[in-house]
């Protein structure tokens, strides 16, 4: 979060991860990085889609039959047709969520309740395929279609795990200057701030912002304002590269480069060089530009979301 702003975020999860005890076996799948390391910056909204509807713990098995694009959730013994009541029940709790102004999402993978990406959906001839989404998923992801929503096995990955957090920062961060009122010049100043995280992400998104927020000029309406809001959403979306970042870093490099000494500023290219070729994390060149932004006053960078776009102790930008 930008350092000192406070509240925490407000996250969905899938009830199991958690550590609760609510899985058809009466078990649990008890996320480590989300429960120690994102768990102190967040308040939890733990959903069981499954316990809500009224299966017992533990219960028989369910699972996705049919056809991928649209299958039934069934019992896996029984063959009763869960499908309508799981749908009726995720189209109200979504609708609930809204008031609770959720900041992302955390689903378990390969539920046929939760399950986000590539859940197996069974034939009645034939082998199942990894195409299906948990009803329950399905029905979040509807609702709330600009909303960071992953599933707990894809954060392992460290690119993927970065940008949903980031996400997930960025919508807190969107919200907090909607709450407050935003005049057109709170948007001139919002946008530069934000710009280089976004220009790490989409350089396409970057000009196509700018050219919104001054075309936006002096009547700040609430199209405006949306249509910002989905365009930095989308934008953050967009994976960020090492090109990217080098890019970026480069562009920071200018701003301070011309108060640093000879032996400064290859010290300063040199690690830049590093992580673009893979030898160093992004934290190194990154701390470097952040100490000597502070330094100098450089005054131009000292609100630039990517120096600082989520906490230090979750150290998203460690690795190589
Ligand atoms: S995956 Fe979803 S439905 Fe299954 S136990 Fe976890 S929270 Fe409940």
């Amino acid at each position: 979060m930008d350092e000192g702003e406070g509240e925490k975020i407000r996250l969905g999860v899938s009830s199991c991860l958690l550590g609760e005890e609510v899985r058809f076996d009466g078990g649990h799948k008890r996320d480590l990085f989300l429960t120690d390391v994102l768990g102190p910056f967040v308040d939890w909204v733990p959903v069981c889609p499954e316990v809500e509807i009224g299966l017992g713990i533990p219960r028989d098995t369910i699972r996705l039959v049919g056809d991928a694009a649209a299958p039934r959730l069934v019992v896996e013994k029984t063959g009763e047709d869960l499908t309508a009541r799981m749908r009726r029940y995720a189209e109200a709790k979504v609708r609930a969520l809204e008031a609770l102004g959720l900041h992302g999402y955390v689903l378990k993978r390969a539920s046929p309740s939760c399950g986000l990406f590539r859940v197996r959906v069974h034939h009645p001839n034939g082998l199942p395929s990894a195409a299906g989404r948990g009803l329950y998923a399905e029905a979040l992801v509807a609702r709330f279609p600009l909303l960071p929503i992953e599933e707990e096995g894809r954060l392992t990955d460290a690119g993927i795990r970065e940008n949903f957090v980031e996400r997930v920062f960025a919508v807190a961060r969107w919200r907090r200057f909607l709450a407050a009122g935003p005049r057109p010049r709170d948007l001139v100043a919002f946008h530069a701030a934000q710009k280089l995280a976004v220009l790490a992400h989409s350089p396409a998104h970057y000009a196509a912002l700018g050219r919104l927020v001054a075309r936006t000029g002096r009547a700040l309406t609430r199209a405006a304002l949306d249509e910002y809001g989905t365009a930095l959403m989308e934008a953050l979306a967009v994976r960020a590269t090492r090109a990217r970042h080098t890019n970026v870093l480069q562009h920071l490099a200018g701003y301070v480069k011309r108060e640093l000494d000879a032996p400064g500023r290859a010290e300063l290219a040199e690690a830049i060089q590093e992580y673009r070729r893979g030898l160093a994390p992004l934290v190194v060149p990154l701390t470097l530009v952040r100490h000597y932004v502070r330094r100098f006053g450089v005054a131009s960078l000292a609100d630039q979301v990517y120096l600082d776009p989520h906490p230090k102790e979750l150290m998203l930008r460690n690795h190589v």
